[in-house]
């Protein structure tokens, strides 16, 4: 009815449709007034066939076949066989396309600089993407191919098999070792050693936390010194031992106000880290930045991705210094602070010549060695933030078990190399998961610390149902706004998690980490929050 509403008054409409198959549609598409159908033929190539069949005289398709989702130039050459086997059905009524908007993808790659040492994308690297720009001249080199023949678009196809074929044999993309410890992983090494009851109850002893733990969710405030810092350092303005003596004071400032504030687990506070990504992907191999590929995240915010060309390994520690040192200065735990291999898999451009899922092995692998090298320095509480798992979840829910299955793998092959006493935490934004909470309990973290307090603790409504067995810090205050939340806004809460879950698996913390808040209401905030716990002790012990 609303298309049928909507023709009647319009310019033609073409109904533009991507990220996934349609196909299931296809008979009912096919009959909308509508003057053309736009179908996504990267994601979904197999759908093609079921519009060609009987496709509408009076339609026009539009064949999505530049992928608009990721950096990677087009195979030129099979995209045109495919035009061409669709334009001996359809005729003129064939478009070319992108896959979808060019919204997720940069600007323009010829911006991007491979003289500039510090921020150069490799030569090689660069001769395999197209960013809008390019994306655009594909889509017009594809028009020319099929309507012209190959002949009329020869140096743009040989140049597109060149970078193919470059990309397809180049050892910058190819780690055997990687591959070999990928198919060797076992069963084991997705398997703590012992069951949650077990190890809860040695970390306990371990620990001697106090009911209801306080604890923050990873970055304080980043404030303009210490951005000037990070800046600093990487235009060679500081050398390492002066950005290292920087981040240090700061870290130590952030220790001694948890401590003033009486927080029982702390954290080091993420000065260092421009982005939660970012950070680790420019300490992996097989990653490449970009100097201005920048997209929109939401709203009025945006975000460079890293690009993850190749076999993914770890050559150095990447958080351990900090960690070791934050530790070093108070007797209070020191929770070590990763980002989990979904989230840097969702936050990045990922490879198209291997699954998704076989890249998020190979980032738990190098997760993985970090949480060791953590527990190898002491470091006894570790969490392994997994902010985009939700958002990772395919449009389709029949393909969600397969991609909880593998989700959920890959972050326990990077948390499951620990001891027993050593506590593993995740923390995960946006928590619509009533729908998934199996897999969030799959995920076996002895702590998992999500957001709820926007919808006023509505998501622990699930928990009634779902009893998750593990310890669970629901977050009391929503750090996206500066206001101070008071006590007993935030007593209410906890009591309202109390009704759903045992007050013994209940921890105490913010929704989210506060980088982007300031200092004076962080700490007014976080006084109010150690006071509701210490409320929640003397009410439990009267
Ligand atoms: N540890 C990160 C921080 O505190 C987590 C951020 C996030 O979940 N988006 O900033
Ligand atoms: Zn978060």
């Amino acid at each position: 009815p609303t298309y049928a509403a909507l023709s009647q008054n319009t310019p033609k409409i073409l109904l533009a449709t991507y990220f996934d198959s349609v196909e299931q549609h296809a008979e009912l598409l096919k009959t909308l007034p509508v003057a053309g159908l736009h179908i996504d033929l990267v994601r979904a190539p197999q759908q093609a066939e079921s519009f060609l069949h009987n496709f509408p005289e009076d339609k026009i398709l539009s064949a999505g076949l530049v992928d608009g989702r990721n950096i990677w130039r087009c195979n030129i050459s099979a995209a045109l066989q495919t035009l061409n086997t669709l334009r001996e059905t359809l005729g003129d009524r064939l478009w070319v396309a992108p896959s979808c908007s060019l919204l997720h993808v940069p600007v323009d790659l010829a911006q991007e600089s491979t003289l500039n040492k510090q921020t150069q994308l490799d030569k090689v690297v660069k001769s395999w993407l197209a960013f809008a720009t390019q994306k655009l001249a594909e889509v017009a080199t594809l028009a020319r191919g099929v309507t012209l023949g190959k002949e009329a678009i020869a140096p743009q196809l040989a140049q597109a098999n060149a970078a193919l074929e470059s990309r397809v044999y180049s050892p910058k993309v190819h780690d055997k070792a990687v591959r070999n410890r990928v198919s060797a992983l076992t069963p084991q090494d997705a398997q703590r050693h012992s069951p949650f009851p077990e190890r809860i109850a040695q970390q306990q002893a371990r620990f001697n936390l106090p009911a209801f733990p306080t604890t923050t969710i990873g970055s304080f405030p980043q404030t303009a010194d210490i951005r000037a810092a990070r800046a600093d350092y990487k235009q060679g303005r500081l050398n390492a031992a002066e950005y290292g003596a920087e981040m240090r004071a700061e870290i130590q400032r952030a220790v001694r106000k948890q401590e003033a504030l009486g927080l029982d687990v702390l954290v080091h506070g993420e000065a260092e880290r421009n982005d939660m990504v970012e950070y680790f992907g420019e300490q992996l191999q097989g990653f490449a930045f970009t100097e201005y590929g920048w997209v929109q995240s939401y709203g009025s915010r945006c975000v460079k991705p890293p690009i993850i060309y190749g076999d993914i390994s770890r050559p150095l520690p990447m958080t351990v210094e900090w960690a070791q040192y934050a530790q070093s200065i108070t007797d209070k735990p020191m929770k070590g602070m990763l980002t989990g291999p979904i989230t840097i898999l969702q936050w990045s451009f990922v490879r198209n010549d291997i699954p998704r899922a076989d890249t998020a092995l190979q980032i738990a692998l190098a997760i993985r060695d970090e949480v060791h090298d953590l527990e190898q320095a002491g470091i006894a509480i570790i969490q392994i933030d997994e902010a985009a798992m939700r958002e990772g979840l395919p449009l389709k829910k029949s393909d969600w078990p397969f991609y909880l299955d593998w989700s959920v793998r890959a972050f326990r092959v990077c948390s499951s190399g620990v001891k027993d006493d050593t506590q593993i935490h995740t923390h995960m934004c946006y928590s619509e998961f009533n729908d998934i909470l199996p897999a969030i309990a799959a995920m076996d973290a002895d702590v998992i610390t999500i957001e709820t307090s926007r919808s006023d603790m509505e998501l622990l409504e699930a928990f009634r149902e779902f009893h998750y067995p593990n310890d669970i810090g629901p977050g009391v205050y929503d750090i996206h706004s500066p206001r101070v939340p008071s006590t007993e806004e935030m007593l209410r809460l906890m009591r309202k998690a109390l009704a759903v879950i045992p007050a013994n698996r209940l921890w105490i913390n913010p929704d989210c980490g506060l980088k982007t808040r300031g200092w004076p209401e962080v700490e007014a905030a976080l006084q109010n929050m150690v006071a509701v716990a210490r409320q929640l002790r003397s009410s439990m012990a009267a």
